[in-house]
């Protein structure tokens, strides 16, 4: 087996197509040293050694350490400089590299080959004994806390004592005696914190590191991070040992990071940061406040900024930077997000990949890219992630109203926020849990913060740039974030934050604007997105390709609106509780389950049938000729009844009765599981009155507005939770003797469809049969969730997450369709359904309608519709696109 790949001098053994093997950032450096990019010579060794290192109890194959050896020797060549030859040292660094990317994960290890004598011949070789000492600490340091597992605070904290001692107060201020001086006292920290002293074999020091990078795939943080965003633990991580190239010698040397557009708004511009004589993660760590590439930046960051841009202080390697970029553009047909590091006024590519972005700078990219004749549309429908749209369809800002401006940061990740202050990560994650939105404060996050990022509504820091790991993290989760707001001053201990002279403390309100960069105290209420343009016109491309037609599940007018906005091609569930459940309704509701006998409930009925038909007329205005399918009531009439003296005493006095005897009532009614209760179809079994007064309320809307309106107005009834084909049969025939009458008293005609919903698994079974008296099915399956897993949604947050952390399940089936249980039902009732009646009209209409996973499945079902939440259409919308291309 071929264990090791070398890349650099033009060449490569590796290209972009081997990321499974190499690691995105393994397989990219090859694919840039063949397009002839200046990249540092290295090797990588392959995922298939770190699988190979857990199956085989942390051991390598035999023949690795010759493989090494030889790629080794080979850099080496190229380089003209040997590993651990103090007149001409072979220094480099060590990094992890996934298939895709994880940010943060797994650190880097700078320098190595430094010890005692390469650092004094570095020092000689380069004429620059600041820049050799500089770098041997850094090493030291690195490797101590990510190699030998020493806490790195001991070493800031022994900078810091250092720079006290030379009242010096930035890092620049202490010269080569210095470093010289702590790197005697770094290793020393070593010594005390480890069984064994830092280690001087460059050779002892490499095996060390690639070590250090297999064995931390199973560190926790990549653990949480592989869970977050379902990454197989089977794909390991490949190694990458690389010539380092010094962006710390001087005022000609830098480091830096850009993107090829900017992944905030997706415009076509220069976007990034740079420190110069700086190292690695000098700019990202936030430790110094980088500079931005462009003059424009530089200028837009306001007169006053004493920043220059690389533009103004290094044009030529500007200049070839923006070269890079357009063959990086080129070549991968994408927005590329790139690392770099200058030496000595040349320029060194060190990382590229496709840059992560917001939504609405995904689809600027995806349009533009598609109008430039850079990609085809169809291929712009596929560069849009659907769930990332979630971002651009909730509200922002409404800019009118007044603003209690704190201060202002860096606008890292749009979208607005309120929520509570938190200062910790586990805090955020409690009070999320409890229900409360909260921002979290920090002054720079880290990996170990994801968790608590993930849980709160915004992020919020006082240090780092564009491109500090806040602002990178935030965008991929599509969080607002707000950084490098410098005039905060945060204190942890007291749990405060001052700033301009006011001070909020835990638990106080704040809102940010991502898109602004402003944070400002209590809360300003939002405005709906904007919903034209980029969106719309990907929008268009994307309806082009799909075979699904989109529902949405809306029972109120507004809500209605949305869907109709966001591209709803009808209603796929309306749930008529939800109007029961109204202030003015719920006493005739009341009257009407508490009533002894069917007078007693038509009487009560009566009431309602004018409200619901004044619902439904509203549906059917705005639907205008779409379908609208609604479902018949469908709770256990449990959740209707009253509970407080009150409730009853109104119940009482408009039934003209005693509340006593109400009291009993509802005590019969009461119901020890409801879910699985008096409910669905169950009700009309025993109270046909019900469902005789709905048909009546939607057919006489219907008539009313196709009369209005001219339009075809097609009513669709569901009736919920049969199991089988009798019942639906004797239910069908009382709705349809209803609607025929009304129908017929008008003097018009009107289409319907009847037809139910299937979310037991026995109508799935049965399918065949209750496809004789259904003119549709609608998969109801939240309910056929709960009951093929035997887990009901309300408790299921005990367990669940506990089922999905040790890999029982693969992904919470309430969140993203079942498919081996939930789908196979689905599969066989569709089949069982198309058997008995070919053109069946088939759809879904659970949660799981608007799961981009979900959505592909029903595609591949050859299912005519899902239907979703009015939020989640778009989403909907692209995720079939995408599923039929
Ligand atoms: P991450 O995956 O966290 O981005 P990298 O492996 O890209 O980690 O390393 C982080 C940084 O270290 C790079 O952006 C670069 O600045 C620096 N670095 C890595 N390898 C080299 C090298 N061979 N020469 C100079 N700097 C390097
Ligand atoms: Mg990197
Ligand atoms: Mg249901």
């Amino acid at each position: 087996t071929k264990w090791v790949y070398s890349f650099g001098d033009g060449k490569a053994e590796g290209g972009r197509a081997m990321r499974d093997l190499l690691g995105g950032k393994g397989a990219n450096l090859a694919e840039m040293a063949s397009l002839g990019l200046p990249v540092p010579p290295g090797f990588t060794i392959s995922t298939d050694v770190c699988t190979y290192f857990y199956q085989n109890d942390r051991t390598y194959p035999a023949d690795l350490e010759g493989a090494v050896e030889a790629a080794l020797a080979q850099v080496e060549q190229t380089v003209g400089a040997r590993f651990g030859d103090p007149a001409k040292p072979l220094l480099v660094s060590v990094r992890s590299g996934a298939r895709v990317s994880m940010p943060g994960m797994m650190d880097t290890v700078l320098n190595l080959g430094l010890n005692d004598e390469t650092a004094a011949g570095l020092a000689q070789q380069s004429g620059d004994e600041r820049f050799a000492w500089d770098s041997y600490r850094r090493f030291i340091q690195m490797y101590a806390d990510v190699v030998m597992g020493v806490d790195h605070y001991l070493f800031e904290e022994a900078i810091e004592i250092h720079k006290e001692g030379k009242n010096a107060d930035l890092d620049t201020d202490l010269d080569a005696d210095d470093w010289k001086q702590l790197v005697e006292a770094f290793k020393k920290i070593v010594a005390d914190n480890h069984d064994r002293p830092f280690p001087q074999d460059p050779k002892d020091q490499l095996w060390g590191a690639i070590g250090a990078v297999f064995g931390s795939w199973q560190i926790d943080r990549a653990r949480t991070y592989r869970r977050l965003h379902n990454i197989p633990e089977e794909w390991g991580t490949a190694v990458n040992v690389q010539a380092m190239v010094f962006g710390n010698m001087g005022e000609t040397s830098a480091t830096g990071v850009a993107f090829t557009r900017n992944p905030s708004t997706g415009e076509r511009e220069v976007y990034g940061e740079f420190l110069v004589n700086a190292q690695g993660e000098d700019v990202v760590a936030g430790i110094r406040t980088p500079q931005p590439l462009s003059r424009e930046a530089a200028e837009a960051a306001g007169p006053g900024s004493d920043k220059p841009s690389m533009e103004e202080v290094m044009p030529g390697v500007y200049g070839q930077l923006l070269d890079v970029f357009e063959k990086l553009e080129t070549h991968y047909r994408d927005m590329q997000d790139i690392e770099f590091t200058v030496q000595e006024g040349k320029l060194w590519m060190l990382q590229t990949r496709a840059g992560k972005r917001t939504a609405k700078a995904a689809l600027r990219i995806a349009v533009n890219m598609a109008h430039e004749g850079l990609i085809t549309e169809t291929e712009a429908v596929t560069r849009v992630e659907p769930s990332q749209l979630d971002q651009l369809l909730h509200p922002t800002l409404d800019p009118a109203a007044p603003r209690d401006v704190l201060t202002k940061g860096l606008p890292a990740s749009p979208g607005a926020a309120s929520g509570q202050v938190v200062f910790t990560a586990d805090e955020a994650e409690e009070k999320a849990k409890q229900g409360e939105n909260v921002i979290l404060v920090r002054v720079e996050t880290s990996p170990e913060d994801i968790h608590g990022m993930a849980a709160a509504r915004g992020i919020l820091t006082s240090r780092g740039g564009m491109t500090s790991h806040a602002a990178v993290v935030a965008r991929g989760m599509g969080r607002c974030c707000v950084s490098g707001a410098g005039s905060l001053h945060i204190d942890i201990k007291t749990r405060t934050i001052t700033c301009n002279g006011r001070t909020l403390k835990a638990g106080d309100l704040v809102t940010l604007d991502g898109t602004t960069g402003e944070v400002m105290v209590g809360e300003v209420p939002t405005l709906k997105p904007e919903l034209s343009g980029d969106f719309s016109t990907l929008m268009q491309w994307a309806d082009r390709s799909r075979k699904l037609k989109v529902r949405a599940n809306t029972d109120t007018p507004g809500d209605t609106q949305t869907a109709r906005e966001f591209g709803a091609e009808g209603i796929g569930l309306c749930r008529t509780e939800h109007m029961f459940f109204e202030a003015d309704r719920i006493i005739a509701v009341r009257q009407m389950i508490l009533a002894r006998d069917a007078d007693g409930r038509r009487a009560a009925l009566e009431k309602l049938r004018p409200m619901q038909r004044g619902d439904f007329v509203e549906l059917f205005r705005i639907m205008a000729g779409l379908p609208v399918t609604i479902r018949l009531l469908d709770p256990p009439l449990h959740e209707f009844l009253p509970h407080e003296e009150q409730e009853f005493a109104d119940v009482a006095e408009a039934m003209g009765v005693e509340p006593e005897s109400l009291r009993w009532r509802a005590k019969e009614l009461e119901e020890f599981n409801p879910m699985l209760g008096h409910r669905g179809c169950r009700l009309a079994v025993t109270y046909p009155e019900i469902y005789e007064m709905q048909t009546r309320a939607i057919i006489e809307a219907a008539l009313e507005v196709a009369q209005e309106s001219g339009q075809t107005v097609v009513p669709e009834i569901m009736i919920p939770l049969v199991f089988g084909d009798k019942e639906l049969a004797s239910i069908r025939k009382r709705v349809e003797a209803v609607a025929q009458e009304v129908i017929a008293a008008s003097g018009h005609k009107l289409d319907y469809l009847i037809g139910t919903m299937i979310e037991l698994p026995r109508a799935c079974l049965q399918a065949g049969s209750i496809a004789d008296h259904a003119d549709f099915f609608s998969f109801g399956t939240n309910d056929l969730t709960q009951t093929t897993l035997g887990i009901s949604r309300d408790d299921a947050s005990r367990f669940l997450p506990a089922y999905v952390e040790q890999g029982l399940l693969a992904y919470d089936p309430f969140v993203s369709m079942d498919r081996a249980g939930v789908g196979e039902l689905v599969k066989i009732a569709a089949e069982r359904g198309r058997a008995t009646k070919p053109d069946i009209k088939l759809g879904i209409c659970g949660e799981h309608g608007g799961d981009p996973q979900s959505v592909a499945f029903c595609h591949r079902q050859g299912l005519d519709y899902v239907s979703c939440s009015a939020y989640r259409v778009p989403i909907a919308r692209l995720a079939a696109a995408q599923a039929a291309l």
